[in-house]
């Protein structure tokens, strides 16, 4: 059935283009590449019957064989030009960190430094003192610490003060953010009960009085960072959680996800209780990322009372959620933008939420110039215009908030479903926002440089298929 014109792994490890990437690449691995390769044509023929040359054949082990290997050495992870005006966006990594923080960390990473040594002691220290006066200073609590990511916080902290017993939740406030963080399951994984008080719409004080029992750990409040429940509702106030707590001794923790550290109301967005404000109203503990948005690396950090954080330190568990060296180097230098006082020019993310209209509208004007001379030629020169455009915060935060800003329009006389899937594949990749046979390119989302990369790359796409 067409197997005997499938080659042998020696006569593809004999094609001229193997032995060339055999020279910069273990011969073990492109072995098992041609291999695998191999075993993949082998089924199709058996699944589809189909007749293949033995040129053919060996063409395409080859080739398919070059193309995981040249994935396998460099990595699959690419740049990425983010021109969906989504400042926030999880697939593409959450928050691009500064040029300074970058350089920071790969500074510290590239030589032995002091994580868990206290130099002026000369003795052992803790990799999580690192971070703790920087927070402290920043939020006004009295003890932090800092996990991989919020995810990891909450589980932290629900495994240490609530294994085996009860923690009181609002229905309301049952989040899911992403697919894979529930607050249902991060519970049952951390061994504590959910107890769910209210229905989705309403919850009062009274139902959480009358839930709590003897085998009560904690009250819990979760922002409900990606969605709004609007309409005939009632949410309790954090205030009163916390008089709740006090009369009854029972911590109270707010997660609180996209912490900010600053108020963004100036520069239009709705107000969103802070971190500090969180902590002033007299939460034991807030957790919130450090790649929302704080602007920094993939963390979660901890902040509040300093019993109940010495508590996890204690926990064996967070040696399974600790952070490293590149992590905690990444926020340190984030953090120092906010030390320095004015973090919306610092951090990127906070540069990219409160960059005024005229700059976005400069940038739209400068983009579309160059794209028009990139690639207005030919016989039917797509329409280019730049436009008015709704972004978004995204990451989980601010659901409903729109953020005015400006895009290029570029508009085809085709639909551009198969040039949008060419400029995912490019180096680096673009992703701008689809319309019905147009993309925009939004630009608030654009780094410094890349706006003089994209009508190469519009170019590079538009050949690929025409
Ligand atoms: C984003 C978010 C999380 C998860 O945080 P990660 O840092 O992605 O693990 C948890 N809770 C809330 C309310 C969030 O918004």
């Amino acid at each position: 059935m067409g197997l005997q014109n499938l080659p042998s792994v020696d006569e593809v490890l004999k094609d001229a283009r193997i032995r060339e990437i055999e020279r910069t690449c273990a011969r073990d691995l492109v072995v098992q590449a041609v291999r695998t390769e191999l075993g993949v044509l082998r089924t199709e023929i058996m699944n589809t019957g189909r007749e293949w040359s033995r040129e053919h054949a060996r063409d395409r082990v080859v080739m398919k064989a070059i193309r995981r290997l040249d994935t396998l050495q460099g990595g699959s992870l690419r740049r990425v030009i983010n021109a969906t005006g989504v400042v926030l966006h999880t697939n593409l990594g959450r928050a691009p960190l500064s040029p300074e923080t970058a350089n920071y960390i790969a500074r510290l990473a590239q030589g032995y430094t002091n994580l868990e040594m206290d130099l002026e002691a000369g003795k052992r220290g803790s990799r999580y003192q690192h971070l703790e006066s920087m927070l402290l200073s920043l939020t006004g609590a009295e003890a932090a610490l800092v996990v991989n990511n919020n995810a990891a916080a909450v589980m932290l902290v629900l495994n240490t003060l609530a294994k085996g017993r009860e923690v009181i939740v609002s229905r309301g406030q049952l989040v899911e953010i992403g697919g894979s963080f529930r607050i249902p399951e991060i519970m049952a994984l951390s061994g504590a009960r959910l107890i769910e008080v209210g229905t989705t719409n309403k919850t009062y004080l009274s139902d959480f009085e009358q839930a709590v029992s003897g085998d009560t750990a904690l009250l819990l409040a979760v922002h409900t960072s990606n969605y709004r429940i609007v309409g005939f509702t009632h949410e309790i106030a954090l205030h009163e959680l916390v008089s709740l707590g006090r009369r009854l001794e029972l911590p109270v923790v707010q997660d609180l996800g996209s912490g900010s550290l600053i108020d963004l109301s100036p520069w239009g967005l709705e107000a969103e209780p802070t971190v500090q404000e969180c902590l002033r109203s007299g939460v034991d503990l807030v957790t919130f990322s450090g790649d929302k948005l704080l602007g920094g690396p993939q963390a979660g950090i901890i902040v509040g009372k300093k019993h109940l954080i010495e508590a996890m330190k204690r926990n064996h568990l967070l040696r399974a959620l600790r952070v490293d060296k590149m992590t905690i180097a990444g926020l340190e230098a984030t953090l120092g933008g906010y030390i320095n006082g004015s973090p919306q020019d610092s951090i990127p993310v906070l540069r990219m939420l409160t960059r005024g209209r005229t700059e976005l509208k400069a940038l739209a004007d400068r983009l579309a110039e160059l794209i028009r001379d990139e690639v207005d030629n030919g016989s039917e020169p797509p329409k280019i215009k730049v436009m008015e455009i709704n972004d978004k915060v995204g990451g989980g935060a601010y659901p409903l908030q729109e953020l005015p800003g400006y895009g290029v329009e570029i508009e085809f006389g085709f639909d551009p479903g198969q040039l949008v899937h060419q400029l995912r594949i490019l180096e680096p990749a673009l992703l701008p926002r689809i319309k019905e046979g147009a993309i925009i390119i939004s630009v608030r989302t654009l780094q410094s440089g890349e706006a003089e990369l994209i009508p190469g790359l519009l170019r590079h796409g538009l050949e690929a298929f025409s």
